[in-house]
């Protein structure tokens, strides 16, 4: 997924930021994505649920602007998006309610894409593809080359041996594969892991997910 003729955008040191992600997916602590003008995340057909404990969103996001998600759970309520794919909070290229804007939004780093070595999605993530082209991250050491290859290689085999998960339990949406591939990328800087079958590995992926 290397693109190197477009312009590129510090992501940061991979080892730092790969612990600060992963303590911001097990919700111990938020992290800061150096967004710049990009609003990605806001124009590509996202459905942004709005949770109880999202108050300060809740009182401010009109009726109108809500909608039916697929596979929504029961009470959820969920911010829509236009025909463009816009989240209608958007107005001129600025979120309406950036101070009171959901937990989703806050926790929405498109780095996790760049990353595992993936797209965001289609042609309606194009904006935030765009992005995932343009982030390097940098490396303090051997260590955080090595950590980074391995969550690639978790990701990859999550991508593509998806049939070796017990109950096919894989994800197959791209947020779900570079979400699962950061958390059990350890795995895959064991040497021994390549000696394993596709279904150890697997299960090897869904113990370390749970550490
Ligand atoms: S796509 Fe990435 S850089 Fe752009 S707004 Fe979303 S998280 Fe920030
Ligand atoms: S609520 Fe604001 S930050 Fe969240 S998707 Fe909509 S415009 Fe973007």
């Amino acid at each position: 997924m290397q693109h190197d003729t477009e312009a590129t955008i510090d992501a940061g040191e991979f080892a730092a930021w790969l612990q600060a992600i992963i303590a911001s997916l097990r919700g111990d602590a938020g992290i800061e994505v150096p967004c710049g003008d990009c609003v990605g995340c806001c124009v590509s057909s996202y459905y942004i649920p709005l949770r109880p404990e999202d108050h300060a969103a809740r009182a401010r996001v009109p009726a109108t602007a809500l909608a039916s998600a697929p596979d929504q759970p029961a009470g959820q309520l969920m911010i829509g998006y236009g025909p463009t794919g816009e989240c209608p909070m958007l107005e001129a290229g600025r979120c309406t309610i950036y101070a009171d804007r959901p937990q989703t939004c806050r926790d929405y780093d498109c780095r996790i894409f760049a990353a595992a070595g993936i797209e965001a999605g289609g042609p309606e993530r194009r904006v935030i593809n765009q992005r995932v082209h343009a982030w390097r991250f940098s490396y303090r050491d051997d260590d955080a080359r090595r950590r980074h290859d391995a969550v690639r290689a978790a990701a990859a085999f999550i991508r593509d041996r998806w049939q070796a998960f017990p109950g096919l339990c894989a994800p197959t949406a791209p947020t779900g594969i570079a979400v699962l591939a950061l958390k059990a990328h350890a795995v895959f800087l064991d040497p021994a892991t390549a000696s394993l079958t596709d279904t150890e590995k697997a299960q090897s992926i869904l113990r370390a997910s749970r550490e």
